[in-house]
């Protein structure tokens, strides 16, 4: 016997229906390209959209087709991501930071028809505008009296001009929740790109768990700053949940610099932010420097890659800000995990809690995750046994667009590249990247351990540990290493500062001080670059 309930599709556009009838006064405040601050309701939010959406329809965009996007964080963005999806068509997150090969590259794949994008990114938009046959429009997201006076691009559209001449009344169309609504790329890194092709059943469904109080715990009480850009994995899902909730939303333009992200969040009151560990770095430094700390915000979400322990004290210590560590993925929506601590862990010490807060956390509802050997058998969660972390759940990847690649699942379940333990109590940890595990005579040594200590030292501002290779023992970690501003520190000062921290076999062999480490387009570092530079150093033939 079926349940009686109403059959109502889970659509993107209902998280706006409902933020605008119930939420219509909360504000939504841009710092723009422009530089000035724009703020508005969710209520005019709303209406913009609707405009956007018959935009769409009067350029003659195909029913589903895709929509390029090239922004910063911003209102229009926001317009975008609701515009598009609401009216059938998949919103298409392009990355700036990608070299113009690989984004003409991504723009083709996706067979984008229309590209919308931010002042800033003029050059690199005529850059790749002959390379990508499928875009017939190109619209600048700015106010007529901001247009330049010459471009390139033939034909180049004002977004306002574009949305003033719409319908303000358009009605959001009652879609299948199966239906595409976004499209992210993977990073590339090995191999080309692969698109993930969320619906609108997987991007409600991931909203409402990014919500959770032990995930993202997002409320209308709270005032969010996405600094994770829009143009990666949906800015981790905050702009669907901070609408599904009420909240403020804050956005930091192209402005991410220590100074303006620390202006922004105490002029508006931020409680919330979230972003790459990179990000932080700059923050800190800046407040550190200026000798002050922050009056309201209370919790950071910090992932993307491992947060280094230093940076969880220096938040919490210095700051009275909470860290919440999170991971997850393109494939993933992205959200897998958040590091809550369970109740019965409130009474631990600060150092047995801090040894927690380490880890990547616990399956959010929706996730449900293992690890296995190579042998595909699954293994014990006693938080030492480590092997590849697999997932599956309503907003996990079953098949790259395109059928990219083949099926990716193993048995229904989708390989997530990382190597992990998981505690009894179900924390997962991850230690490596499968293809950054450095592999000593057969034995694994995961670098994100090793990083995470040199981190915590006071001269080091970023460290990367890669596998070199070794004579005797096929691979060694290698430590790379960019020092603070004027700090001095030598090899055997690194080397010494391990000592007892682990086990001795694990030390890096070698220290190789940098001036900066490459990072790539979503602010990791590029650890494949760092191999092909260095991977013959202990063999004695430098690159
Ligand atoms: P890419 O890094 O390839 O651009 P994603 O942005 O999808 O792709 O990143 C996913 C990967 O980032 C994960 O598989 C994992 O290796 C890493 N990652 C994400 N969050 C964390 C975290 N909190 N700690 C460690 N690694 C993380």
């Amino acid at each position: 016997m079926n349940g009686l309930m109403m059959q109502q599709p889970l659509l993107v556009s209902s998280l706006l229906t409902h933020a605008e009838r119930h939420h219509g006064d909360q504000q939504i405040v841009s710092r723009r390209v422009e530089g000035d601050i724009h703020r508005y309701s969710y209520r005019e939010l709303a209406e913009r959209a609707r405009r956007l959406a018959s935009a769409l329809d009067l350029l003659g965009i195909s029913e589903d087709g895709c929509v390029g996007t090239l922004a910063w964080n911003g209102y229009r963005h926001l317009e975008l991501y609701y515009g598009v999806s609401g009216s059938g068509r998949v919103l298409h997150t392009l990355n700036p930071r990608l070299h113009a090969d690989q984004m003409s590259w991504i723009a083709n794949h996706a067979e984008d028809e229309v590209l919308f994008f931010d002042a800033s990114f003029l050059p690199q938009v005529e850059a790749i505008a002959e390379r990508v046959k499928s875009i017939r429009h190109f619209v600048l997201l700015a106010d007529r009296s901001a247009m330049p006076a010459s471009s390139k691009i033939p034909k180049l559209l004002c977004y306002e001009d574009l949305i003033e001449q719409a319908n303000p009344d358009f009605e959001w169309p009652l879609l299948d929740e199966q239906r595409a609504s976004s499209l992210c790329y993977t990073s590339g890194t090995t191999g080309n790109p692969k698109g993930v092709l969320y619906s609108h059943r997987s991007t409600v469904l991931h909203s409402m768990a990014v919500a959770l109080p032990d995930a993202l715990s997002c409320s209308a009480a709270e005032v969010i700053l996405p600094v994770v850009p829009m143009f990666h994995v949906n800015a981790w899902g905050l702009p669907y949940a901070a609408c599904m909730v009420g909240a403020k939303l804050v956005f930091p333009g192209p402005a991410l610099d220590g100074k303006s992200l620390y202006e922004l969040f105490e002029s508006e009151g931020v409680t919330v932010s979230a972003g790459v560990p990179t990000v932080w770095q700059g923050l800190l430094t800046y407040v550190e420097a200026i000798g002050r700390s922050f009056s309201t915000m209370h919790r950071t979400i910090i992932g993307g890659s491992a947060c280094p322990p230093a940076m969880m004290r220096a938040f919490q210590e210095n700051h009275g800000v909470q860290v919440l560590h999170a991971w997850g993925m393109t494939e993933l929506s992205p959200l897998g995990t958040a590091c809550v601590l369970k109740p019965s862990q409130q009474r631990l010490t600060t150092e047995q809690r801090y040894a927690i807060q380490g880890k990547q956390g616990r399956a959010v509802f929706g996730i449900d995750m293992k690890i296995v050997g190579a042998d595909g058998a699954e293994l014990p969660w006693d938080g030492k046994t480590s092997g590849e972390l697999l997932v599956r759940g309503p907003w996990v990847v079953g098949e790259y667009l395109h059928g990219e690649g083949g099926s990716p699942l193993v048995d229904g379940w989708f390989p997530t590249g990382d190597v992990a333990t998981i505690c009894p109590e179900g924390f997962m940890q991850i230690t490596d990247r499968a293809k950054d595990v450095i592999k000593s005579g057969g034995e694994w040594i995961g670098s994100i351990d090793l990083e995470n200590i040199a981190m915590s030292h006071p001269a080091v501002a970023m460290a990367a540990c890669i596998a070199a290779r070794h004579a005797k023992w096929d691979e060694r970690p290698l430590l790379i290493v960019v020092k603070k501003p004027g700090a001095e520190l030598s090899r055997e000062e690194v080397l010494q500062f391990y000592e007892g921290k682990i086990a001795k076999w694990w030390t890096p062999d070698d220290v190789v001080f940098v001036d900066a480490i490459p990072l790539g387009a979503t602010g990791k570092m590029l650890k494949q670059r760092l191999r092909e530079q260095f991977q013959n150093h202990l063999l004695g033939e430098r690159a």
